[in-house]
This record gives structure tokens, sequence and C-alpha cells, in this order.
């Protein structure tokens, strides 16, 4: 499998890319997203759940009748409800903060300054830039400080922050970010290996590329806990 690595530190603090130098076409077509945080109206939540999917179900309807389809269909007509309550319930409840993971920090002194690993923790994300899905593995670790959190609140942390219009960089990042505040410690690395629709189904048409994105923060910089934490999660350390 082909894989292609994006460092995020280099993409995202804009050393390497100007931003203002590319078009938004291009921002879209080479998947850079624009900041660590989910780019959100002031007013996103003046609305309530019902009332927002009133309205994407009406909007999604518009969109079927523009593409031509008979929405008198039987097979069809209950299609922009369904969407409309995906969106909100399901694929996009990570926008929400009020569904963000409650995390409770437990003291467990035994596991002072030891690597704890999450590997293969299956996401389905959505692409920002074409509405369709990235799916795959993210693989999570620590350092702890003294302090832990029960293994499936990191695979909680992951399915929130997947549950919004993504792009892969930031998904890492964001992920990442949350680790060590609710961790209280620099030391988290996270790693993403993810298949893009929007890669594989239209455009270049690359069905075997893969995306590996990673964030190594504190001890995860230096090279031996990197090299520990990529063994462990089985990936290549040769790059
Ligand atoms: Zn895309």
């Amino acid at each position: 499998m082909k894989q292609k690595e994006i460092t995020l530190n280099t993409l995202l603090d804009g050393k390497n890319i100007n931003l203002s130098a590319i078009s938004t076409e291009d921002i879209g077509n080479e998947h850079i997203s624009t900041s660590v945080e989910t780019p959100m109206r002031a007013d996103a939540f003046a609305i309530s759940d019902e009332e927002k999917m009133a309205k994407i179900e009406a909007h999604f309807k518009g969109i079927m009748e523009t593409l031509g389809l008979d929405l008198k269909d039987d097979s069809l007509k209950g299609t922009p409800e369904r969407v409309a309550k995906m969106y909100v319930k399901e694929i996009f409840n990570g926008l929400n903060p009020a569904n963000k993971p409650k995390i409770a920090l437990f003291e467990n002194r035994y596991q002072y300054n030891q690597m704890l690993v999450e590997k293969d923790i299956t996401f389905y994300s959505n692409c920002e830039h074409h509405f369709v899905p990235i799916f795959g593995k993210a693989h999570v670790a620590y350092i702890s400080n003294g302090k832990v959190i029960g293994l499936s609140k990191l695979n909680r942390i992951v399915q929130y922050y997947s549950k919004r219009p993504q792009v892969q960089e930031r998904l890492t990042m964001q992920i990442a970010k949350e680790l060590q505040m609710v961790l209280q410690t620099d030391d988290v690395a996270v790693l993403i290996d993810a298949k893009h629709l929007c890669v594989s189904s239209r455009g270049v048409q690359d069905i075997n590329s893969a995306t590996v994105s990673s964030f190594y923060g504190g001890k995860f910089a230096e090279e031996a806990t990197k090299k520990e934490f990529l063994t462990y999660v089985g990936m290549r350390t040769d790059y």
C-alpha cells in the first residue's frame, strides 16, 4: 500500500504552505485545512436539532430535485428526511460541543511514565471538501503523568472529532490537542491511516492510496519514543 506522510507541525504552522497564496479550489482538491479549529458560524447552535433537520430536509430535497430525481418514487421520497436525521444526529453530531464525551481522570501511580497505546481504533468521518467518507484506523498513545483515563474514552474522543466534516490533518490535531488537555501532558501521539473516497472514487482514482498523518507531542518527538510507538502500532519506522 502506498503511503503519504503528512508532517503536521510543518503543514499547520504555515512555514511550508502559505494558505493565502492558494486558491479555494486548490485547498479543496489538495485537502489542505485552514486551521486546527473546525470553522464554525457564531450562530451555529442558535436553532434546535429539530429545526436543523427540517431545514436540511428541505435543502436536500432541492438537491435531489435539481438532479432530476422524482421524489414521488417510493424509494426516494423518504431520503431527504433520512439524510437530515443522519447529518444532525449521527455523522455530524460531533459538531455540537454538547455531545463531547465527558472524561474522568484517575490517579494511577503504577502507570507513571508508562506508554499507554490504544491501536486500531476504527473511525468513519467525512471529507469537508466533498462530503464523502474518510475512514480508517487511528492509533493513539500517551505517557502517563500518573493520571489515566479509561481506554474506551480514547475511542470516544476519536469518534467525537470524526463526526464532523473533516480534513485528516485537522482530525489528527484535534484528537491530539484534546488528549493533551484531558491528560494534562504534552506526551501524546496520534497516527491516522485513512482512505479518502473522494480520492479513490473520483479525480485521480487511486484506489490503493492511503494517507498517514501524525502528531508527536512532548517525549514522542524524541526518536526512540516515536519508534517504540510506531513499532507498537505496526508501522514502518524508516520514513
Ligand atoms: Zn475530499
